[in-house]
């Protein structure tokens, strides 16, 4: 039987809607958009969160639904419909508080953007790709110059000598090859192990494949991997583990010893590990270790990466993933019924890029290591309990000091108040709790950017 939405037209906050003061009185009900009570018991289970506060009313609105029709049709209030596979999530924290930051003028450290371009000689390669008729769809895996140039910057990075028309998938970005590595190797009902916190396109991707997600919490001040907990997580119906070095949101690094663990137990017990790098050529503290390189793992790993992160490219979405021709063939099934090919002028230039001098990777370090100065020295100063980040262009911070219930308050008031965005944890982990004193500044904004938001904070933000 088709199920029913009750749709009760009360009032839904979106994040252009938001009202401060409605900010903890109104928590938006799932309830309201679900289509049967058996849903509704899972969801309020689901995160134990009920009583959590939600940000904002991160579904979108009815407005949202009816704003793209046509003013001069009748309007109806459709009730919102999604399949049950992603009901449960809401809009990303990244787009809500991207869009919040424009309407109060705040500061944007919460979305990992640069808001400087990338560099002209990728730019120029991408120009003249176009103009060289380099027009027409890819080959769907990928342009073979661009999976060439993969595989040469694997093979400098970790030694590896992996075979470009058989082991490279290139991706619409790093997140379609996330979804296509779930979606191609992972059977509903098998179960996947995540560190939490953890990003937001791995529980929907998960979700979508049908997984059992089962979550391994990393806590501060290290957010080290309680390899215990690890242990009694994995079962016979244990198909991967995803681990994400260097790690968002934490800036953590998976050591060594970390990895060897891991290593040791997904070869003892036949499981996959699907490795999201997307920050390796941002390892400050120490060298970034890729998993794959480890003895015995390669032909049980599937290496995620992307072009954005390391050439301030986001927009360009280009990714890929590496894996023996046994899992290539799981991702790239899925890769051809998702997106089928990924742009062809941005792959030639991807290509260009990823040949880049080593010089490039030398400076790109060295500017992030003075912006990364810039915002930890500035946040200590503010008064805030700033966790060591070894890697990526985030850092964690507790927030506590100012006397603020929790991680969402805590933003609410920072971009109100103060004028500044950051990402509040708790959506990073399946129990919100977690993160509740937690939040996530970027340091991917050019220096003026970074002092002037560690100025805010310093005049504005008061200890409690
Ligand atoms: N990876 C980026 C971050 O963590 C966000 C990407 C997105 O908006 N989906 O900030």
């Amino acid at each position: 039987m088709r199920s029913r939405c009750i749709w009760t037209p009360c009032k839904v906050l979106t994040p252009l809607s938001f009202k401060p003061s409605s900010f903890f009185t109104f928590s938006f009900s799932k309830q309201l958009l679900l289509p049967d009570k058996s849903i509704a018991a899972i969801s309020s289970t689901r995160r134990g969160i009920s009583s959590y506060p939600s940000l904002m009313a991160s579904s979108p609105s009815l407005k949202d639904s009816v704003s793209t029709q046509n003013e001069s049709t009748q309007k109806t209030q459709q009730p919102l419909q999604v399949a049950k596979r992603l009901e449960k999530f809401k809009t990303t924290i990244f787009t809500q508080m991207s869009s919040l930051a424009i309407k109060h003028g705040a500061i944007n450290l919460g979305q990992g953007f640069p808001n400087f371009d990338g560099p002209e000689f990728v730019k120029e390669a991408a120009i003249q790709a176009i103009k060289d008729g380099k027009n027409q769809y890819a080959r769907g895996y990928g342009v073979p110059d661009f999976s060439s140039a993969i595989a040469e910057r694997f093979k400098k990075d970790t030694g590896l000598v992996v075979d470009p028309e058989k082991e490279i998938t290139v991706t619409s970005g790093c997140t379609e090859a996330i979804a296509a590595t779930m979606l191609g190797l992972i059977n509903p009902g098998d179960e996947v192990i995540l560190f939490a916190p953890f990003y937001d396109s791995y529980e929907a991707t998960l979700s979508m494949a049908g997984a059992k997600i089962k979550c391994i919490t990393l806590r501060p001040p290290d957010f080290a991997v309680p390899i215990d907990e690890l242990k009694s997580a994995i079962t016979q119906d244990t198909r991967a583990v995803l681990i994400n070095t260097p790690h968002n949101p934490t800036g953590k690094m998976f050591s060594r010893e970390e990895l060897s663990t891991i290593a040791s137990l997904c070869i003892e017990n036949d499981v996959l590990v699907f490795t999201d790098e997307v920050y390796d050529k941002l390892a400050f503290e120490m060298d970034h270790i890729s998993m794959a390189s480890l003895p015995g793992m390669y032909e049980r790993t599937v290496t995620l990466n992307s072009l954005g992160k390391t050439f301030s490219l986001t927009g360009w979405k280009i990714g890929w993933a590496i894996a023996p021709p046994h899992l290539t063939w799981g991702v790239r099934q899925a890769h051809s019924f998702l997106t089928f090919a990924t742009s062809t002028p941005m792959q030639w230039a991807a290509a260009v890029a990823l040949r880049a001098p080593e010089s490039y990777y030398v400076e790109l370090k060295r500017d992030y290591m003075a912006k990364k100065e810039i915002l930890v020295e500035g946040l200590k100063a503010v008064g805030f309990k700033v966790f060591p980040s070894s890697g990526t262009y985030f850092v964690v911070v507790d927030h506590t000091p100012f006397g603020l219930e929790n991680d969402i308050a805590f933003c609410e008031y920072l971009i109100k108040e103060v004028g500044v965005v950051a990402i509040p944890t708790s959506v990073f982990y399946l129990n919100p709790e977690d993160g509740k004193n937690l939040v996530r500044f970027t340091f991917c904004k050019d220096e003026g950017t970074l002092r002037a938001a560690v100025d805010r904070m310093k005049e504005k933000l008061k200890r409690k």
